[in-house]
């Protein structure tokens, strides 16, 4: 088999598959490869049959294979494999063929890839790819970082078999140098997170406040998909909650309530305090699916912590949805101005220069994020690239002065009828934080100087000259 393909693919499992039959859907030929060559022959002869899809037999054969400059992108299981089929390939690669990997690798593996794979004459590219197995085979959300030169000959083929947003923009850019792609991918996912964590606030609220039917909470989920909450989280919770089994009642009151996690919202709030960014909303979704995987002591603690309110509504139930609506709202505008806020840290520790409006058209479309929203985002960093901070942004500064009030209501009603809302309640003690003036961390300061002489500032002196008090008079 000589030069006929454009890209190679390692990696047979269900992304590997899909994102192989997306791009030769849109004119790409493809060479597959995968470890165990077995599901190489299954692929060709199966799914791939009748397609521009080249079963490869070895490296060298996947190689051979390659248009110049060789393109081979790896969807393999994160970590090791990765590294082992980097060093498989290079000795047969030449100067200025490319090595992409697809996968969820954590971002500082791929800053010290791309640093490998250059060393040796080749290009490396990391790439977040979002929309699970779906997203892969019908257009992706595809976020690519690493070595910029080899952007060029890889363009093509990402926005082809990338997702498209109305006016046909594809939901794919370059993001920027090292492991700008995985980061973005990562912060994606834990935003994902976040937008979970509070899609079931509102719903555990719904339920055991306002004691709503799963066919009520269907339709409230319903009309607000309809409005500026459209998005794809809000439209599978409304099928979710339509969905009957075969004695006609909902499913999701028979579904065990523990939450599994694969460790990119975990990477994700760990990078946060890293980095010293107030990631608070992300940070405590991950930590309620650690809350909920305790079943079996939460089970025995119900028994013994008896005392606290039993959740009741007295009141106008539709205005308070239409709090619930508003708090969602706000709270995901929060979440999204946190996470943006940890990419400008990032890419001011790691020199990467992020278009923040590309990366919000990027989610757009594909990806399991995807909302109307987004377009407001991509807005307001398209009228200033510099923007410090979202609710900062005229737009999102109007909508959360709106919505706040939403939030408060529905936090102090979830902590009033004994509700978590760790989410929510992240959400508004963020607003309030950001926007005061005065903080008490003037007595925060104190009391480490007291005990570690850390010094202080003074409001009555420059900034820069830190004072040192004898608190006790001892010498
Ligand atoms: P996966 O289950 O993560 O990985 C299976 C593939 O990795 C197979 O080709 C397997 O080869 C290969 N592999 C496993 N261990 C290996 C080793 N030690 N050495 C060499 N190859 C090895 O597959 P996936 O779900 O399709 O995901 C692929 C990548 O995309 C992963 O990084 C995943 O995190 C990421 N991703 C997945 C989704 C999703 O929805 N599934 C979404 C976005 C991103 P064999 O057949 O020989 O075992």
């Amino acid at each position: 088999m000589n030069e006929v393909s454009d890209i190679g693919v390692i990696g047979l499992a269900v992304m590997g598959e899909n994102l192989i039959l997306n791009m030769e859907s849109k004119g790409f030929h493809v060479t597959a490869f995968n470890r165990s060559v077995d599901k190489v022959e299954h692929f060709v002869n199966g799914r791939a049959k009748g397609k521009n899809i080249y079963g490869a037999k070895s490296i060298e054969d996947l190689v051979s294979s390659l248009k110049s400059p060789r393109k081979v992108m790896l969807m393999v299981k994160a970590g090791k494999p990765v590294d082992d089929f980097i060093d498989l390939l290079i000795p047969h690669l030449d100067k200025g063929d490319i090595i992409i990997d697809g996968g969820n690798s954590h971002f500082p593996d791929t800053e010290r890839r791309v640093k490998y794979v250059e060393s040796k004459g080749l290009y490396f590219i990391g790439t977040g790819v979002s929309g699970g197995e779906e997203g892969a085979l019908l257009g992706p959300s595809i976020m690519p970082g690493g070595s910029k030169e080899a952007w060029p000959a890889v363009k093509p083929i990402f926005q082809g078999i990338a997702a498209k947003v109305a006016d046909g923009a594809p939901c794919c850019d370059w993001v920027g140098s090292g492991g700008a792609g995985h980061f973005v991918k990562m912060v994606h996912n834990g935003i994902e997170y976040g937008d979970m964590q509070l899609i079931n606030e509102i719903y555990h609220i719904m339920k055991n406040v306002l004691g709503m039917s799963a066919d009520e909470m269907h339709e409230v989920f319903k009309e607000w998909n309809e409005g500026e909450l459209d998005s794809y989280l809000i439209e599978i919770t409304r099928d979710i909650l339509a969905y009957k089994e075969a004695d006609g009642t909902p499913i999701i009151d028979r579904i065990l309530d523990t939450a599994g996690q694969k460790g990119t919202g975990k990477w994700t709030g760990t990078v946060a305090l890293e980095l010293g960014v107030p990631l608070t909303l992300i940070t405590e979704s991950v930590f309620a699916r650690c809350l909920s995987a305790l079943k079996d002591e939460r089970v025995a603690a119900s028994k013994v912590l008896t005392a606290g309110p039993t959740p009741a509504f007295e009141g106008d139930k539709k205005a308070f949805i239409d709090h619930l609506r508003d708090a969602l709202y706000a709270a995901k505008v929060i979440s999204y101005a946190q996470g943006y806020q940890m990419m400008k840290a990032a890419a001011k520790e790691y020199n990467w220069e992020l278009s923040y409006g590309n990366i919000a058209l990027m989610w757009r479309g594909g990806c399991i994020i995807r909302s109307r929203f987004l377009s407001n985002i991509k807005e307001a960093f398209d009228k200033n690239p510099d923007l410090a901070n979202l609710l900062l942004d005229p737009y999102f500064a109007e909508k959360i002065q709106t919505c706040q009030n939403g939030l408060r209501q529905v936090a102090s009603t979830a902590i009033q009828n004994g509700i978590p809302v760790p989410c929510l309640n992240a959400a508004i003690s963020f607003y309030d934080g950001y926007r005061t003036e005065r903080l008490p961390a003037n007595l925060l300061q104190a009391q480490r100087d007291y005990f570690g002489a850390h010094t202080y500032e003074r409001t009555d002196q420059p900034r820069g000259q830190f004072f040192h008090t004898n608190w006790t008079g001892r010498g």
